[in-house]
């Protein structure tokens, strides 16, 4: 059903089935549920966005729902598994006070030693109301040495009534003696056609600058709904696009331009360089298939320019934009990380 501003009404779909693109791992752990199964800590592992944070509070809900609906997609299963989201316990998690629901996250670069203890003497004594304890750690990788040793001996002793969720980008990034003790759940990038119809059925986004978010979200929803309200969105793609197209047919004394426009404005950098991240991966499949490709409205474009591109130059060209991404992550001057990228797009 549709609202009077165009969106659809958020009724339509309610604890898990409001997730998208992760339903396998919604149905896994469905099951471990059905079957009084659910492992004593799990690990959620992948790109930030993409969906483990709400899995992980509607799974905790769905534990504790007093009036649980069914699962739609579920047919395979009888139980009611789905949080109603409306209960006193749903309500209780969804606003992190309930107290049997235990949420940490880094106050600041990392997850420390304190938070860590303070868990351990909440978890000593027994759950208040919960059926099921749920102790969340969002972005176990930022546990400090001390803080996640301690983590260990809280998993290599789990507490009776107790599930530990883990999140993190990927498993790599935690100890592996944490690893090994969890059941590892893998959350995909969510497919870009998915997220283009999430974005134009449920937010009432139009059709256009649907493709464009899906097209610049790197599967994330979380990074697709961050760009929801960016107004510059569409003018800052067409602008960084040409540029990508003067530069590729004519290097030469573009270069220096392109690099100050791009750096001068800090908070747009990130996206500009998803912009071209996006179009040279276009380029690069363009020719073969392309029906692939993202940028659907500089398609003709595209395959024009692909007829000149050379692979092994587009793959250097990908390659500095990721470069340039993690020098900027590790907060390196962005005009000179900027420069180093455009050089190799102009050699
Ligand atoms: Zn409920």
């Amino acid at each position: 059903m549709s609202t009077a501003n165009g969106n659809r009404s958020d009724n339509c779909a309610k604890g898990f089935d409001a997730i998208i693109g992760q339903q396998r791992q919604i149905h896994m752990l469905a099951a471990a549920l059905q079957k009084n199964e659910v492992p004593h800590a799990m690990l959620f592992t992948g790109e930030a966005g993409v969906g483990k944070k709400t899995t992980a509070i509607n799974f905790s809900k769905a534990c504790n729902c007093e009036r649980p609906m069914p699962l739609a997609g579920g047919a395979a299963f009888s139980g009611r598994l789905n949080p109603c989201g409306t209960c006193r316990p749903c309500r209780k998690i969804d606003s992190f006070s309930h107290p049997d629901f235990h949420y940490i996250k880094p106050p600041g670069a990392t997850i420390r030693i304190e938070q860590i203890r303070a868990l351990c003497s909440a978890l000593a004594l027994r759950p208040n109301e919960a059926s099921l304890r749920i102790v969340v750690i969002s972005d176990a990788h930022l546990l400090n040495a001390e803080a996640g040793n301690a983590l260990l001996k809280i998993l290599e002793e789990p507490p009776d009534k107790t599930v530990m969720i883990l999140t993190a980008p990927e498993a790599a990034d935690l100890l592996p003696t944490i690893v090994s003790r969890c059941r590892h759940f893998r959350f995909n990038p969510i497919p870009e056609d998915r997220l283009e119809a999430y974005l134009i059925e449920t937010r009432g986004i139009p059709g256009e600058k649907a493709m464009v978010i899906a097209s610049l979200a790197g599967g994330s929803i979380g990074r697709a709904l961050s760009m929801e309200g960016d107004t510059s969105i569409m003018d800052l793609r067409r602008r960084v696009i040409e540029w990508m197209e003067i530069l590729f047919k004519n290097p030469s004394g573009n270069d220096l331009y392109f690099s100050e426009a791009i750096a001068a404005d800090k908070i747009t950098l990130g996206l500009s360089l998803d912009i071209m991240k996006s179009w040279v991966r276009d380029l690069a499949i363009a020719k073969h298939t392309p029906e692939k490709i993202y940028n659907r409205d500089y398609r003709e474009r595209l395959l024009a320019l692909s007829e000149q591109a050379d692979p092994d130059g587009l793959i250097e060209k990908a390659d500095a934009v990721w470069q340039a991404e993690r020098a900027l992550k590790t907060n390196a001057n962005p005009r000179l990380a900027v420069e180093a990228m455009v050089m190799k797009f102009s050699g």
